[in-house]
């Protein structure tokens, strides 16, 4: 029987991300808990158990304080650092080829700056991807992608509160990109450079977010710290059905709006921010635990690219 493989990521979305998807003004300056806060309690979390983990950081984060000691740190600590783009633009799959590639490109140049180590990996803002964008960071040399969300459940949840947001005369700064991802295979594969969405000839490994079998439920770090315990004790024996789980958290899944002092207006539109920070790290923490006793050994993205790309997954 081949080995079961896992890799857990953390998406450094900044605060002033959902202030855009909350298409509300940012604040300036915003204090940001997922640098100050989040960061070092993930590590906390990782390292307790011995996992490499993998951060996807956003260009701008890693040219501002974030990146002089907390990158190093990271990569000295066994974890791995990738490309989240420069801005985190919701919309960036429907940009230009020039701006697409400055996206990926400055934020290459920023996390190698920061950290002494270049990308291999990047994740698109809002599992948004597009055969311009996949293009992009295949120019960029990167082994693997890891920007597919392959749910139907979340295509439909996306679209129906992008509606009521609008009727309700607010426009979010969230972007909708091509349904047929929501049908993209569920295990690693090589995308089609015209058609990401399919298995092709690209040089790259696409690692697609974890989902349910199924439903196709996204099983990521919101559900998990918001889901009643039976609920969540299902979505994790779901997942370990799976001969490879790639389970993607947020920086918001381990900050708390009372501890970290988060303004009220996000604190109400977020209500994963209310779930006290105690039990947030609990849940995550038995997550990661029963995945390992489920016989899971713990990789970064980066070497699931690599297994997957020798055909050993
Ligand atoms: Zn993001």
């Amino acid at each position: 029987m081949r080995e079961r493989i896992c890799a857990v990521s953390v998406d450094l979305d900044g605060i002033e991300c959902y202030y855009r998807i909350h298409g509300l003004e940012v604040p300036r300056p915003v204090r940001d808990p997922v640098a100050l806060d989040a960061l070092p309690r993930f590590r906390e979390l990782f390292e307790g158990r011995r996992i490499p983990a993998t951060f996807f950081v956003v260009g701008q984060m890693a040219e501002s304080g974030l990146g002089h000691e907390a990158l190093p740190a990271l990569r000295a600590a066994g974890h791995e650092l990738a490309n989240h783009s420069h801005t985190h633009p919701y919309d960036l799959f429907r940009q230009g080829p020039d701006a697409i590639a400055e996206e990926v490109g400055r934020a290459h140049r920023a996390i190698t700056a920061a950290s002494g180590a270049a990308p291999r990996g990047f994740r698109a803002p809002g599992y948004g991807l597009s055969p311009e964008l996949l293009d992009a960071v295949t120019a960029a040399g990167y082994t693997y992608d890891s920007s597919v969300l392959p749910s139907p459940t979340y295509y439909a949840a996306k679209a129906a509160i992008m509606g009521v947001m609008r009727l309700g005369g607010r426009r979010s700064r969230s972007a909708l990109a091509d349904p047929r991802l929501a049908l993209a295979p569920r295990h690693p594969y090589r995308p089609d450079p015209k058609a990401p969405w399919r298995q092709g000839q690209s040089s790259l490994v696409e690692l697609p977010i974890a989902v349910s079998r199924g439903l196709r439920v996204p099983v990521i770090g919101l559900p998990l710290v918001t889901a009643p315990a039976p609920l969540r004790r299902l979505l994790v024996a779901e997942l370990c059905q799976e001969p490879v789980i790639n389970l993607e958290l947020h920086g918001l899944d381990l900050c708390d709006a009372d501890v970290d002092g988060i303004a009220a207006e996000i604190r109400e539109r977020q209500p994963d921010l209310r779930v006290p920070l105690g039990h947030k790290r609990a849940v995550l923490g038995r997550t990661l635990d029963e995945i390992a006793t489920a016989g899971y050994r713990f990789v970064t993205l980066l070497e699931m690219a690599r297994l997957a790309q020798r055909g050993e997954l």
